[in-house]
Parts: structure tokens; C-alpha cells; sequence
């Protein structure tokens, strides 16, 4: 047996489906991207859904991202991979919103989760679906935290992993990623192009492509984020959300998990404004909201301190600026300095340390509030994706020397 265990409960996928043009897939098989070129969603018997799943009944369950099964793809609780996948905190920068004039701004510290990111729930989910399916080996690109989580979640699962990453990825992640038993390669280019050698990879080798979007699942794991900030906000959304966007995959799940709340009757119709964050050194989203474009292209010379959301070219592109502009937000850009800043600031005044990807949707906060595009009442929450202990930090300690008296006074 292994341990945390898991009961069985019904499961609720009807199939998958083109998220351009509508075409059905079936579920239960391998799927990479529709024929279209474009990501699969996974549909849900929602009526079924209503009459299994309960306000009430959730209040019993451990408080993780299993408890939304009847939301998610798993069938079989054998192929769930975990490593203890708890719901992660929302809490207030009370400090930081007195400094910016604003009534209250939320976290919600996703640095908690398994290998120190939220990649852990999309992953988790893309792996217990490629064991439920029979996958032998997966391979990705990465900018460092998916394929940490890839390679945990692959290797719990019995499975082989090979990853491939940029060659300025964090040295950290690099590492961690072979600690945990990945085959990892750096690569003297960008995410993109470590993704054309998977796909290549993919063709020779037989991997199985799990890179951002190309398969289903890592969606439906992402969408997990909404489910919970909705339940942990007594099921009344907040009025704005700031999410560091590269891929995209939590943005775009999170706007499917409230629209399948609301099929469930557990919210209203009301959405938050969602703002997608991009460092201005890598800004391809920003540049097609700003063009009233539906596709982004690709962005040339990529550079960003916030390696996580250093994305020139998303697939699902379309999915995040359609989001974005149904909800009535809007795409920002934030300058590397003042992700910086904002690290350091709410580290000092709130006690938090953020990820520089935090940092950003904080620096875009400030923007979108001196802008009037969110008001100082609104409730505002931002996401913190990772631990900011996975990142390089500056160093301002001083130094004692046990060969001189010390002056306390002065400590
Ligand atoms: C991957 C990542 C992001 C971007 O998330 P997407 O859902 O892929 O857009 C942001 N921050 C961190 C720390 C990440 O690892």
C-alpha cells in the first residue's frame, strides 16, 4: 500500500476537445495537440458532477488537490502519483498594501507545493495520467521548474524522464532535476527550441511530449489553483488576479475551472479581471492584447530575471488572451527592476519571499493600481508560483571576527 492512500469515486470525463474548432476527441487514449495544432480541453458530465459533489461534502475531505476528483482525469486511484500535493496558503501583505494605498492585497504561496512550485500540479496530473494511459518515458523542455516536478512525479511513477533546458536555466533547478532522477540536458538556446528537440526526440525515441499544452492533463491540474482560491475565499472570487504568465496553462485553467464552478452552481458568473504578467524582456502576450491580436508572435531575444515566464512562444495563446479580454483585464509588462524591487520590498515589509515570477505580478499590481485599472478597494490576489529559496538571492549579512572583541552595541 502506498501512503497517502486515496478512495475511489466516480470520474466524469465525457472527452477531450479542440479548443479552436470544437472537434471531439476520445478520452481513455493518448492524445498530444488536436489536428488543428491546437490544446485539447477535457469535458466533464457536469450534471453528473452536480449530483456527486457537494459544498458540504468537500468540508470532509483533506484539504489537497485530490479532493476535486470528480473534477479531475485520474479513474483509477492507483495511477495517482503523489507526493503530498496540499492546498497552498492565501494570506495578506498588509504592509505592502498600506504602502500602495490599496485596502488589502492577497497571496496565494504556491511555494509550498511538492519540488517548490506550482508546476507540481500540472505535472502531477500529466504523469498520473501517462501512467493511467501506459507511458513509458516523457520528455520536455523546461525553464527549470516543470522539469523538476516532471522528473520527481516520473520517477514516483516508475517511469524515465529526459529534460532539456536552457543553458542559463537556474543552476539549481538544472540540478535538482537530475537529483531527482531525470536525464536533463542544457541547451545553448531557448525553450522553444528545446522543444522542437523533444518533438524531434518524440519522432527517433518514442518519448512522450509533455511540454506546456501539448498534451491534456497539465491544464487540469493547473485548474485546481481556481477550485481552491475559489472555496478559500467562501466561494466569492476575488475582483482581480495577477498571474505570471508564460505558457499560460494555470491562467487558462483557472478561467475553465470557474466556468465549470459555475456549472456546478457553487459560484455565480461573476470573474475577476485576470492580468497576465510578462517581464518586458520577453512580452509577447502584451504585445498582442495591446494590437487587439488573437495570436502573439513569436518573441526574438528573450530576456528576463524571471526565468519561469521567459516564454517566446506560447500555443495556447489564444486561450490567455481570450480569457484576459472576457474578463476585462488586461496583459502587463513589468521591467526587471522592478521585479527586483519588489522581491526585496515585500520580503523587508511583509516578511515574505517572493519568486522573482511573484515579484513581477506584484510590480504589475502597482501598475494596473496607479493606472485605475483596479481600484484600492478591489480585492486583489496575487500568485506567488514558487519558492523564492530556489533563487539566486543577494547577500547582506555582516561579518564577525572571533579574534576581536565584539561590539554588541552596534549589533
Ligand atoms: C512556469 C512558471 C510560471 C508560468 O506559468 P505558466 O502557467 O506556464 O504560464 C510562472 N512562474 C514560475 C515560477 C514558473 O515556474
Amino acid at each position: 500500500m502506498t501512503f497517502p492512500t486515496f478512495p475511489e469515486r466516480p470520474t466524469f470525463v465525457t472527452h477531450l476537445e479542440c479548443s479552436l474548432t470544437g472537434t471531439r476527441y476520445e478520452a481513455d487514449r493518448v492524445h498530444g495537440l488536436s489536428n488543428a495544432g491546437r490544446p485539447l480541453l477535457v469535458r466533464y458530465d457536469l450534471d453528473g458532477v452536480r449530483q456527486a459533489l457537494t459544498k458540504a461534502a468537500l468540508r470532509d475531505r483533506p484539504r489537497d488537490l485530490w479532493r476535486w476528483r470528480e473534477l479531475l482525469p485520474v479513474r483509477r486511484s492507483e495511477n495517482v502519483v503523489s507526493l503530498g500535493e496540499q492546498e497552498t496558503p492565501i494570506f495578506d501583505l498588509p504592509a505592502t498594501a498600506k504602502r500602495l494605498g490599496a485596502t488589502q492585497l492577497l497571496v496565494k504561496d504556491e511555494g509550498r507545493l511538492p519540488t517548490g512550485s506550482f508546476k507540481a500540479r500540472g505535472l502531477v496530473m500529466a504523469i498520473s495520467m501517462a501512467k493511467e494511459l501506459g507511458i513509458r518515458t516523457i520528455a520536455m523542455p523546461t525553464n527549470g521548474n516543470a522539469g523538476a516536478a516532471a522528473a520527481a512525479y516520473a520517477t514516483r511513477a516508475g517511469m524515465e524522464s529526459v529534460i532539456f533546458c536552457p543553458d542559463d536555466t537556474p543552476e539549481i533547478n538544472v540540478r535538482e532535476i537530475a537529483a531527482q532522477g531525470a536525464r536533463v540536458y542544457r541547451v545553448n538556446g531557448l525553450i522553444d527550441q528545446c522543444g522542437a528537440i523533444v518533438g524531434e526526440g518524440a519522432k527517433v525515441n518514442g518519448w512522450f511530449d509533455l511540454s506546456t499544452l501539448k498534451e491534456p492533463y497539465r491544464i487540469e491540474g493547473k485548474k485546481t489553483m481556481g477550485l481552491e482560491l475559489a472555496e478559500q475565499l467562501g466561494w466569492e472570487l476575488p475582483d482581480a488576479i495577477f498571474y505570471p504568465t508564460g505558457g499560460g496553462t494555470g491562467l487558462i485553467g483557472m478561467w475553465k475551472a470557474f466556468d465549470e464552478l459555475e456549472a456546478l452552481g457553487f459560484i455565480g458568473s461573476k470573474r475577476p479581471k485576470m492580468f497576465a504578467v510578462q517581464a518586458a524582456g520577453c512580452a509577447p502576450m502584451v504585445r498582442a492584447f495591446e494590437a487587439g491580436e488573437r495570436h502573439a508572435e513569436r518573441w526574438d531575444n528573450a530576456h528576463t530575471i524571471a526565468s519561469g515566464i521567459r516564454v517566446p512562444k506560447a500555443v495556447g495563446d489564444f486561450l490567455i488572451l481570450d480569457a484576459v479580454r472576457a474578463s476585462g483585464g488586461k496583459a502587463i509588462a513589468v521591467e526587471d527592476d522592478a521585479i527586483a524591487e519588489a522581491v526585496v520590498r515585500v520580503g523587508r515589509e511583509d516578511g515574505v519571499l517572493l519568486c522573482p515570477e511573484g515579484g513581477a505580478t506584484l510590480a504589475a499590481y502597482a501598475k494596473a493600481l496607479a493606472a485605475g485599472d483596479v481600484g484600492a478597494d478591489d480585492r486583489a490576489l496575487l500568485f506567488n508560483c514558487a519558492t523564492g529559496l530556489k533563487y539566486p538571492l543577494a547577500d547582506h549579512s555582516g561579518v564577525i571576527d572571533l579574534n576581536a572583541p565584539i561590539d554588541y552595541a552596534a549589533l
